[in-house]
């Protein structure tokens, strides 16, 4: 059978050593807080949020939500977030995209301070993700993944890696974190040849399709670690994610599950993000 690694293990100990950085913080006089910019009130939004929110005060994050109407205007979109952006007690910004079509959203990632872009949205954080510095701050999935891989130890060094997926968002700042850990990636997506040939090259499988189960028994190869970053909702209206788990998990060393996998984690990552925003350094 193989390893199930469950999101909540690598939050848990992520917690234990976040909870420490809190308290060193407070002991220099900083309140370490993070600030929510929501425009509208889509459910996915309001989702994360929740589970944002729960995540901070676990940790002993402060956290401000600051919701704006869905027909907002640009100038005082850009009020609200600048006045968020230069507030000192602020070391972390959250805002949900994508915005409503009105607003420009570039208005404001040209301007944020990159050490409170707690979710990688500014080029200075995607430079330094796609340079292998870091000191920069990836998108909190992206960066979700590598914590389950260092978390149950497995060592990416030399590993082939295929990844299913090349958005901004997952993949490709994933890719440049493997990199960055030594691994040999290849990258598919839509127009991919042998898609199930070349995930099956890969002794590390990481599917972020966005596509319900379409990871299948024959596309993994025996013994492979199989990540899954999907999160979809099925036709029966089963939440699920790009693996087919139950026809896949016999073939594994280590398997995520959906849910309960990479997105407990993502939330610990932007938690994360906001204590080193406000000083708190991680090895
Ligand atoms: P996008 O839709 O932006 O990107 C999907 C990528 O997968 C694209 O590069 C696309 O290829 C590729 N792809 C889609 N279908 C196939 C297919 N049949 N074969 C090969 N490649 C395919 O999605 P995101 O990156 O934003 O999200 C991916 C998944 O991760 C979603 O399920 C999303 O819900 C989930 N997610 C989970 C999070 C978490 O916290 N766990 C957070 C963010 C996302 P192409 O470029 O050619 O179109």
């Amino acid at each position: 059978m193989p390893i199930v690694m469950k999101g909540s293990e690598v939050a848990a100990a992520m917690k234990e050593d976040m909870v420490k950085k809190v308290s060193e913080l407070k002991a220099k006089g900083i309140v370490p807080k993070l600030a929510i910019l929501r425009v509208g009130s889509r459910a996915d939004d309001l989702a994360y949020e929740k589970g944002a929110i729960k995540k901070m005060a676990d940790i002993g994050i402060e956290c401000e939500v600051h919701e704006l109407a869905q027909d907002v205007g640009q100038k005082d979109f850009e009020a609200e977030f600048n006045k968020i952006n230069s507030d000192k007690s602020v070391h972390g910004i959250l805002m949900f995209r994508p915005l409503p079509k009105n607003l420009d959203e570039n208005a404001v990632l040209e301007v944020i301070q990159p050490h409170k872009d707690s979710d990688c949205m500014c080029n200075a954080n995607i430079a330094k993700v796609f340079s292998g510095d870091l000191s920069g701050y990836p998108p909190c999935t992206a960066q979700a993944v590598i914590e389950m891989l260092d978390y149950y130890k497995i060592d990416l060094t030399g590993k082939r890696v295929t990844l299913v997926g090349r958005s901004m968002v997952v993949g490709k700042p994933l890719a440049m974190l493997l990199l960055k850990r030594n691994a040999t990636v290849t990258m598919c997506h839509t127009r991919t040849k042998d898609l199930a040939g070349t995930c099956r090259g890969g002794e590390i499988l990481i599917a972020a399709a966005g596509k319900a189960r379409m990871i299948t028994a024959d596309m993994v190869s025996e013994g492979a670690v199989v990540v899954d970053v999907g999160i979809n909702v099925d036709e029966n209206g089963v939440l699920c994610g790009d693996v087919d788990y139950d026809a896949v998990e016999g073939k594994t060393s280590y398997i995520s599950p959906v849910p309960r996998g990479v997105g407990s984690i993502t939330t610990s990552v932007l938690a994360k993000h906001v204590l080193r925003g406000a000083g708190a350094q991680f090895n």
